[in-house]
């Protein structure tokens, strides 16, 4: 890296966390509430134009809670675009920041950029086909296809597929406001919490509810592992602290893949939660990588 430093945000709808640096080792970072979009972005800049007093930057990346615009094409690209989040519904996020300090940035969803943070350092390393998966308030995942965060017209929804659901069995109707029992709405953390009246960390290790979550989750890899054939899928948040889950998950997607398609190891992920600044970290770093590059081909005769 010759020595270059990379600025990296991670957007977050209740914190930014805002990181200088190269790597875990390194890292140099402030956390700023979220408030509203200006007040915000102006803290993230001010950041940055402390650390340019040490030095340079080569570019930045910033890691956002979604859904975002990832056209390029796309006049709002770098904007969020229908949060719930009061204020930011609409919010372009890279544009201040871009105008403001005049060098590269990088925009990705929070779970890919995690994804890439997990390839560069931690339980992705060597691995170009693998999934990133985050089961916590919501459910989010990225993939890595060929070791390049998968986007088609916009970013893949892991959360909102559907899966199947028994209302005999599980009567629950799931909390998605768009979908209601998408695995999101019935899997996440927020809707164990609805349906068991407890919040998932503090559902005993022995209750039903985890047996159910297992089967739902299976349910969803068995969808991802068919449609992307990850080598390893990589699952963290929140609800995934539960012991004994990820073995569960790996159970269950062996007996759903039933023998067809080679199943996926399922591990922690190794960064915890530093994986969302240091993806956004990883991506300024590929976007420089990207710019020399192309400045380098341009410059063969
Ligand atoms: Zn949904």
């Amino acid at each position: 890296m010759n020595g270059a430093r990379f600025g990296g945000v991670e957007a977050g709808g209740a914190k930014f966390v805002c990181a200088v640096g190269t790597g875990p080792r390194d890292l140099a970072r402030v956390v700023i509430a979220t408030t509203s979009p200006s007040d915000t972005l102006a803290q993230v800049i001010e950041f940055f134009r402390g650390a340019l007093k040490n030095g340079p930057l080569a570019a930045i990346g910033v890691a956002s809670f979604g859904p975002i615009d990832l056209d390029p094409g796309s006049p709002t690209f770098g904007h969020i675009t229908s949060t719930p989040k009061p204020g930011w519904a609409g919010a372009d996020v890279c544009g201040p920041i871009r105008r403001a300090l005049q060098l590269p940035i990088a925009f990705e969803t929070d779970v890919n950029a995690a994804a890439l943070a997990e390839y560069r350092w931690g339980a992705a390393q060597g691995l170009d086909d693998f999934l990133y998966i985050t089961v916590g308030t919501g459910i989010g995942g990225g993939a890595l296809v060929r070791g390049a965060p998968l986007h088609g017209r916009s970013h893949p929804e892991m959360g909102h597929m559907r899966i199947p659901h028994d209302p005999s069995a599980d009567p629950f109707p799931g909390t998605c406001p768009f979908h209601a029992d998408c695995l999101e709405g019935l899997a996440s953390g927020f809707a164990m919490e609805r349906r068991w009246g407890i919040k998932a960390e503090s559902l005993p290790a022995d209750h039903p509810g985890w047996l159910l979550e297992g089967q739902y989750l299976g349910l969803g890899l068995a969808n991802l592992a068919a449609v992307l054939s990850p080598r390893r899928i990589v699952m963290g948040g929140g609800v995934m602290h539960n012991r004994g889950l990820h073995s569960r998950i790996e159970e269950n997607l062996h007996q759903y893949l039933n023998g067809y398609i080679r199943t996926p190891e399922i591990v922690p992920p190794l960064l915890g939660d530093d994986a969302g600044v240091l993806g956004a970290i990883a991506l300024a770093q590929r976007v420089d990588e990207t710019t020399k590059a192309r400045s380098s081909h341009s410059q063969v005769p």
